[in-house]
């Protein structure tokens, strides 16, 4: 743990170094992460699958985990992490994130818990646009904060299938949560692609000249552009469904990354493909 929080510090850092604009992300996604990796090793999976459940949903490109299925948190737990994310984001600020207001919220109550991230799998998010709407809160901050607080449960439930959603998962969509892929790595191991999940930092394998979006595998209408000064970091994009996705290609880098945080020192890249219309997933 201590080891990939020192190597997330040091990337993000010596990203602020480059552009000091960035050091109010930086530090709220430093804090991020490192309460996540602390809450991960306390905290105990949601639900347990069976190997015969896993082997079958993976064989059959399912998720794993249904979008519909009840997913129980444990509410001391869940205290803890959204206080201490929600004061991350008010440090980060510099004024108070209303975390506590939108706690408030039925959706967060410990009766509803078990709720919550079929609510997110499904896209019953108006909950969210709205609060954000009344708070004049920005609404990405606000996903953003309810993104970083389910992430740490959904992802001690799918940690122990990681072996075998990489081994045996492909498709386009995260074979544990269903979600759609966030970042793209191309492995320093054997240089093939695998795609990262946000929610539950699922990885699994798939072909490189494919959109994960729309499956378009046409070259001519797919491109790819960098930053001047960083050749391992990229957006591929695809003209046909006008989506793009970030990669990180670990043998010109030299080092295995860490997608989660490749995917924060790279947010000049979505300015970019915002700017000429492209959209993203995950
Ligand atoms: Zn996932
Ligand atoms: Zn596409």
């Amino acid at each position: 743990m201590q080891q990939r929080i020192d190597k997330a510090t040091a990337t993000l850092r010596s990203w602020v170094q480059q552009n000091s604009a960035f050091k109010e992300a930086a530090d709220l996604y430093q804090d991020i992460f490192v309460i996540t990796e602390q809450a991960l090793s306390k905290i105990k999976p949601a639900l347990v699958f069976s190997a015969e459940l896993v082997a079958q949903t993976l064989n059959k490109q399912m998720p794993i985990l249904a979008s519909n299925q009840s997913f129980p948190i444990d509410p001391k737990d869940f205290r803890d992490i959204t206080t201490q994310i929600g004061e991350a984001f008010s440090r980060a600020s510099q004024k108070e994130f209303p975390y506590q207001k939108l706690l408030a919220l039925p959706q967060f109550s410990d009766e509803n818990l078990a709720n919550l991230l079929p609510l997110l799998l499904q896209n019953q998010t108006d909950f969210i646009v709205d609060f954000a709407q009344n708070s004049s809160y920005n609404l990405e901050a606000v996903y953003l904060y309810v993104q970083s607080i389910i992430t740490p449960f959904v992802t001690a439930t799918a940690k122990p299938y990681y072996q075998s959603i990489l081994q045996k998962g492909h498709g386009n969509v995260c074979p544990f949560c269903g979600s759609a892929a966030r970042y793209a790595v191309l492995t320093k191991k054997n240089g093939g692609r695998e795609l990262f999940c946000a929610l539950c930092h699922s990885r699994w394998s798939t072909l490189r000249i494919t959109c994960c979006y729309c499956g378009n595998s046409d070259a001519q209408t797919q491109s790819i552009f960098y930053l001047h000064n960083d050749a391992g970091r990229r957006a591929d994009v695809c003209f046909k469904c006008r989506r793009y996705i970030k990669t990180s290609n670990e043998r010109l880098l030299g080092y295995e990354v860490i997608p989660e945080i490749e995917d924060v020192i790279t947010m000049e890249l979505d300015a970019i493909a915002t700017k000429e219309g492209l959209s993203k997933e995950g």
